[in-house]
């Protein structure tokens, strides 16, 4: 009997072994101290994934997405040719019977091109958003508002989250892309990053996916020059998209709709914006991995209202 409950015991460590590496985003605060704050701040468990904060998701069944319409000049990459390479980024997450025989219950529609290409969440009776990825052209920094962090320059991208901290429902995300460090070519080349491996790494973040412990992940925190195999998800991946969208989850809605509507203009200069608390997360250093750049700093807004 002593026997038998033994091994019970140690099949049900087993079974509640995390077979993954993979974490979704929540609405913890590194900056906060538990001592100071039990409810913001994050409690890491064995994997390095919080479980003190909601988990973010997107409530709807579908979410929209926009590219700025500069593209990259830099990398003579247009915005339809922007859009073709994100376009095939969210498939590889969002195509795939991969979820039990069904899809993620999570269509992305995109949108269009936008003029705006800044940070931006517009909050008030008339506001509209648009979740932008754009890249961050030299002259347009200086009329982003000083008090944002601007994209780190060791980072290649930079998804900034903003949500709703009461739920974790996402509200906007927008995608900063550093044009120095991309390749706009099939293949990574002069030591720069495949552009399509990126952009689907961040669309894992843009799904509420944290990074993974596992090295062959897309949600791996770290890239290796020229390395293409980042475009496809594995099975680590798929478990992570398949938890925050099942099947069976509960969906609000059907729209597509940023919050408070889609517009590709930015939002007046003042007056409706919402007031945003600002902080960056870095990756713990048992990310750290010789030769390979930092993918992406995840920069989380909590808004006040
Ligand atoms: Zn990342």
């Amino acid at each position: 009997m002593t026997c038998r409950l033994w091994l019970v015991a140690l099949a049900l460590l087993f079974c509640s072994t995390k077979a993954s590496a993979m974490c979704r985003t929540t609405t913890c605060d590194p900056a906060v101290s538990c001592g100071a704050d039990p409810e913001r701040c994050c409690q890491f468990d064995a994997d390095g994934c919080d479980q003190n904060g909601k988990k973010i998701v997107w409530p709807s069944s579908c979410v929209s997405y926009s590219v700025g319409e500069s593209g990259a000049p830099q990398l003579e990459l247009t915005s339809d040719e922007f859009s073709e390479v994100l376009g095939a980024s969210f498939g590889a997450w969002l195509d795939h019977n991969d979820c039990s025989g069904a899809p993620p219950s999570l269509v992305a529609e995109f949108y269009g091109a936008t003029s705006c290409e800044q940070l931006e969440v517009n909050q008030g009776p008339k506001a509209r958003n648009a979740n932008i990825w754009f890249f961050p052209q030299p002259d347009a920094a200086a009329a982003i508002d000083s008090t944002e962090p601007s994209l780190d320059s060791s980072a290649i991208a930079l998804a900034t989250v903003t949500f709703d901290p009461a739920t974790g429902e996402i509200w906007d995300i927008d995608v900063e892309i550093d044009a120095n460090q991309i390749s706009s070519s099939a293949e990574g080349s002069n030591g720069q990053a495949d552009f399509q491996s990126i952009l689907t790494h961040e669309v894992g973040h843009f799904l509420g996916l944290e990074h993974s412990r596992d090295p062959s992940a897309v949600m791996w925190p770290y890239y290796s020059a020229g390395d293409t195999s980042k475009r496809k998800i594995t099975e680590d991946d798929t478990l992570g998209v398949c938890t925050i969208y099942p099947e069976d989850r509960d969906i609000p809605t059907d729209s597509c709709e940023p919050r408070g509507g889609y517009s590709s203009e930015c939002g007046p200069a003042s007056g409706c914006q919402v007031t945003l608390e600002l902080r960056s997360q870095r990756l713990g250093p048992w990310l750290l991995l010789l030769l390979s750049y930092p993918l992406l700093v995840i920069r989380r807004r909590f808004s006040r209202g």
